[in-house]
């Protein structure tokens, strides 16, 4: 949990050691003994981490009894105990792509200085499970166990729909002749989509959800009546056999096509690497797809492809030396709330923010999170000195998750939310029935700045360039108090900006001519952005990037929308009397007015991009649904103007693919709707074809 930073805690090493291994025996009981767990795998890996650090720091605090000195799993006693023929090894891993290329480096050793192809597959995160077929027909089921003895959950898995009773005809000439039994070995697994239903199902039912895919699985395959197994939606993924040399066939490769004959379900995403460098590249593009797949993976397992070569690398006492389980970073740590802090948002709401002792999460240090609203923080129960467990899954904002009661210090105090704003002293609200506390000053300068950055945001007016510190710089210099005032900036007066810093001669560091001009470039861009981004970066009360859309569609101009009256906005779909009454009330506000004016004088975007009369655009493309995701690296077009050039010309544009898309266009790292255009077969444009359609207006016969 420390990544390497000195204890974190107050407590002494032996005190927080002892918690520690109290609360991992606790969870191990929870997860092996009662299926049950109440912790994520990652938290508890946490857990374990910062026990195995304090250990190496201090030998004489280990115990023969701490969990790290147990090795192995667990046998149950509900199934018939199954003796494996060859033992289920486990998998050592690599943390990290150089813990990776060391295993690469030390196997092209082995392999007399050449690394040899590896196979690189998904590390499913399910249960291991072992099928012996004899004659070709399914005899039994076995889970790993401890690897050498496992449990016997035959009429279980006959129950899953992709497990063949019988091996195909076709792939039974591979059998090497007298071989008349054969044991194939892969994962069970639980789909993401099943997983969400069985939970559902478990709260209404009032039923203990299960913790993670893996573990319903794991609970699923042990299950007393095979009718509940049945309806659980199990599936497998089959990658291994017991005993190669059952097979006449060189390799893994080979392996995983011949089980896809036999009638195995094997996943897809397999590649045969050559060198050290694609391997690194699958790792990396599986981790990137890994949220959109539709079941859980926790890595890639890499493996020596000939099964010549596996022989004479051999095994640990643990696992192959063979293979490595890439592992992706985990998603969750634990980690010490240090303090709450209020940050004060753009339109005076204060939201709590977690203050917590760095840590690597999914890849990223994560030092701060929201905590989104005082009811949160106390239905969360967490409080400041709380050891906390912090998650962060694919680009998903961080959140914590709540505390590790058990390792809640004495001194750990209670949060209240401040009854002045932090930033400008003014007393706090809270509105009747809301979760919000607000600051309502006016003069507030932590909601001038917010405003002010939202505008200059990517999904805004997108003034490249105008983060933070520049925009704080001036707004203390007293040069720019609102929005309009970007607009009046020359090159000149920014170059001389004072940056609030000093060089090592002591003389005050400026923005310099650099930077002001590509600023004054990007200010100039943002004039002709479209409507919707500038009524979305005003940052009307309750007005989202969608919602600002809507408004645009309905009423074309800023004037059409000062006029409109409250049943009019909401009368737009989509739009309900909260929205309607923040927009009215918006251009109430004499300050407002005065920004729009200035806002207009100054050539921003004031109304929807209309065509000439006599000039109308023909809808070609009228009847078609497109898709876009990824960036349009290209062209510097953002995914809404290209979306709005689509519509002019008759299209429609949805956020999600389905059937019914016409079609799905991919800029750079195009992510899940990409995979599920090519799962639904809808076709896919590149920029290229995009930019083609948007000037000549024909479709692409063949994609
Ligand atoms: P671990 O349990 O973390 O030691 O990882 C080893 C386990 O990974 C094996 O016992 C398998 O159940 C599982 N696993 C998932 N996908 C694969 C795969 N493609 N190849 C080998 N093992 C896999």
């Amino acid at each position: 949990m420390t990544d390497g930073q000195e204890s974190l805690f107050e407590e002494a090493p032996a005190a927080r050691a002892e918690a520690l291994r109290r609360e991992i025996e606790h969870h191990s009981y929870q997860y092996y003994a009662l299926d049950n767990p109440t912790i994520s795998d990652a938290a508890f890996d946490s857990l374990m981490r910062e026990l195995r650090e304090i250990e190496a720091a201090h030998p004489e605090l280990v115990t023969a009894s701490s969990p790290t000195q147990r090795v192995g799993g667990y046998v149950g006693e509900q199934f018939a105990p199954v003796v494996h023929e060859q033992r289920m090894y486990s998998l050592d891993n690599a943390m990290d792509l150089d813990e990776l290329d060391a295993w690469m480096e030390r196997t092209a050793e082995a392999c007399g200085g050449v690394l040899p192809p590896l196979c690189c597959e998904l590390k499913i995160d399910g249960s291991s499970i072992a099928l012996t077929y004899e004659d070709g027909v399914l005899v039994r089921a076995a889970t790993r166990g401890d690897g050498t003895t496992g449990e016997d959950v035959t009429v279980n898995m006959r129950t899953v729909r992709d497990v063949p009773l019988r091996l195909r005809a076709d792939a039974l000439s591979a059998i090497v002749p007298g071989v008349d039994s054969l044991e194939l070995r892969g994962e069970v697994y639980m789909p993401k989509k099943s997983f969400e239903a069985l939970n559902a199902a478990a709260e209404t039912e009032g039923r203990a959800p299960f913790a993670n895919p893996r573990n319903a699985a794991a609970g699923s395959l042990r299950q007393k009546d095979p009718a509940v197994t049945k309806m659980r939606d199990l599936s497998t993924f089959m990658y291994a056999i017991a005993d190669d040399r059952s097979l006449e066939m060189a390799g893994q490769w080979e392996l995983l096509q011949w089980l896809r004959e036999a009638g195995f379900h094997v996943n897809p995403d397999v590649r045969l690497c050559e060198s050290a460098s694609a391997v690194r590249a699958f790792c990396e593009e599986c981790l990137e797809r890994r949220e959109s797949l539709p079941y859980e993976i926790d890595g890639v397992v890499v493996k020596v492809n000939e099964f010549a070569r596996q022989r004479a690398m051999g095994f640990t006492a643990r696992a192959p030396r063979w293979a490595i389980a890439f592992k992706f970073p985990p998603e969750e740590k634990t980690t010490l709330l240090r303090d709450i802090t209020v940050q004060v948002g753009r339109t005076g709401a204060l939201t709590p923010v977690a203050e917590l002792v760095p840590v690597v999460v999914a890849g990223s240090t994560v030092a701060r999170a929201t905590l989104h609203n005082l009811d949160e923080v106390h239905r969360k129960d967490v409080r400041v000195g709380d050891t906390v467990i912090v998650r962060k899954a694919g680009d998903v904002i961080p959140e914590v998750l709540g505390p590790v009661l058990a390792l809640r210090p004495e001194t750990a105090r209670v949060w209240e939310m401040p009854s002045v704003c932090p930033s400008c002293g003014s007393p706090v609200v809270r509105d009747e029935g809301e979760v919000a506390f607000r600051c309502i000053s006016i003069d507030c300068p932590a909601q001038a700045l917010e405003r002010l950055l939202h505008w200059a945001s990517r999904g805004a007016l997108d003034i490249d360039g105008m983060g933070e510190e520049i925009v704080s710089r001036l707004v203390e210099c007293g040069r720019v108090a609102d929005v309009a005032d970007y607009y009046s900036l020359s090159e000149d007066e920014l170059a001389v900006l004072d940056m609030g810093r000093v060089n090592k001669d002591g003389e005050a560091i400026r923005l310099g001519h650099t930077i002001a001009a590509k600023l004054v470039a990007a200010i100039d861009a943002s004039r002709t952005r479209t409507f919707a981004r500038v009524l979305f970066g005003l940052g009307i009360r309750h007005v989202g990037k969608t919602t600002a859309e809507v408004i645009a569609d309905g009423f074309p101009s800023m004037e059409a929308l000062a006029a409109a009256g409250e049943d009019e906005l909401a009368a737009l779909d989509g739009v309900g009397p909260k929205i309607a009454h923040g927009v009215w009330l918006f251009f109430r506000t004499p300050d407002n007015v005065s920004v729009i004016e200035r806002l207009r004088a100054a050539g921003v975007t004031m109304a929807a991009e209309t065509v000439a009369p006599g000039e109308e655009v023909p809808q070609v493309l009228s009847g078609l649904t497109f898709v876009l995701t990824g960036t349009l690296a290209h062209s510097g077009m953002t995914r809404d103007e290209a979306g709005a050039r689509l519509k002019a010309m008759g299209a429609k544009v949805s956020g999600s693919v389905s059937k019914k898309t016409s079609f799905v266009v991919a800029g750079e790292a195009a992510g899940s709707k990409y995979d599920k255009a090519a799962s639904l077969g809808v076709p896919v444009l590149d920029e290229a074809q995009l930019l083609n359609l948007l000037e000549t207006g024909e479709v692409p016969r063949e994609v």
